[in-house]
């Protein structure tokens, strides 16, 4: 394994962090939203991959072994989507104690209220049905993902658009720290995709875990048929020669997204539109297009998971890096808050 120098230390790339919560076999969501990304950046930037399991606990902590058992399904699909070991560091954030301790420091900077006002934190308490019994972890969770991005000294964290409070929130603990204590941490910026919010199945606004409207970048060609089948497309459409609607339909979402043909779906949309093809026809087709996309994924996938030791190994080597990274951060954190004794 060669990773490259760290430019840090030599001023040479950029950095990239970026992660998901082991909570579930990662989805087009998270492909479109952010893993597509990383493939791409990965040679670009000097990039870590979070595995948030700690951050999973936070509403999770009555099943852990749910969230143990997810993070090598987590490394499995990050491999399989072609996430190179020897450009990207996977880090597994409970083996980097030194987020926790640079969590301390930052919730000192930030206010209860701040915490309840965020949008996407009110959203997922509201979700989980918390209401005034939400656990303080939970709360202060966008807390520690400032700890995860700034342990890395990150410029750019692609992520989908339900994360951008996250970020604000990690650019004002790095503002008011630099401020207080002298210009220490890298200010981070979010990099969003072309597609920052992909639908789910059920039309809902968001492909998300919670909320069982995935397709999953490990499911079989049988299941992805099925669920594309099931799909949400549109209500007003009773029978295949009525006029159809584009807008909202998130089957015309994933094949904008998907289809390598861009002019056989503008075509496709102006025949639904016209009422001249009906719903099965259109969706076969998508999970046709779909199932082409998740071949070569599956393959390497597979190749992957008859070999769990190898990809420990590999989330291993990622750790020890990046755990490299976060103490030289700490270290620096320390000298600001002047709590460096000897
Ligand atoms: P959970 O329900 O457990 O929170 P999730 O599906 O929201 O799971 P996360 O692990 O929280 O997934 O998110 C990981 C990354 O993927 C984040 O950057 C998030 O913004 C992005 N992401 C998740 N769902 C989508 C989506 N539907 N469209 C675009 N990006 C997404
Ligand atoms: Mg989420």
């Amino acid at each position: 394994m060669c990773f490259r120098a760290h430019p840090a230390s030599n001023g040479m790339r950029k950095r990239i962090l970026t992660g998901d919560r082991p909570t579930g076999p990662l989805h087009l969501g998270h492909y479109l939203g952010s893993l597509k990304q990383r493939v791409e950046l990965q040679k670009e930037y000097e990039t870590y991959i979070l595995i948030a399991d700690v951050q999973a606990l936070t509403d999770n902590f009555e099943e852990p072994e749910k969230v143990s058992k997810n993070v090598l399904e987590v490394a499995l699909d990050y491999l399989a989507v072609g996430i190179d070991p020897d450009e990207a560091a996977i880090v597994v954030q409970s083996a980097v104690p030194e987020i926790a301790e640079l969590t301390v420091f930052y919730l000192n900077l930030v206010t209860v209220g701040r915490l309840r006002q965020n949008p996407t934190v009110k959203t997922e308490i509201k979700e989980r049905g918390f209401g005034e019994s939400v656990p303080v972890g939970f709360l202060a969770y966008p807390v520690s993902q400032a700890a995860d991005i700034t342990a890395f000294q990150a410029h750019l964290v692609p992520v989908g658009v339900d994360q951008l409070p996250m970020i604000e929130q990690t650019r004002d603990i790095v503002k008011k720290f630099n401020s207080l204590y002298g210009e220490t941490l890298v200010l981070p910026e979010a990099l969003l995709s072309k597609y920052p919010r992909l639908p789910g199945t059920d039309g809902k606004e968001k492909m998300s875990k919670s909320l069982g409207n995935v397709i999953n970048l490990s499911d079989s060609v049988e299941v992805v048929r099925a669920k594309v089948m099931r799909m949400y497309t549109d209500p007003s459409r009773i029978h295949a020669n009525d006029p159809g609607h584009v807008k909202g339909n998130p089957v015309f979402t994933y094949l904008d997204a998907f289809d390598s043909y861009p002019r056989d779906v503008a075509e496709l949309k102006m025949r639904y539109e016209e009422g001249k093809v009906g719903d099965v026809a259109v969706k076969e087709h998508l999970a046709e297009v779909l199932n082409n996309f998740l071949t070569p994924i599956r393959t390497r996938r597979a190749e992957y998971a008859k070999s769990p030791k190898k990809v420990m190994k590999i989330l291993k080597d990622g750790t020890d890096r990046g755990r490299d990274t976060a103490a030289a951060t700490l270290r620096a954190v320390k000298e600001a808050i002047k709590v460096k004794y000897w």
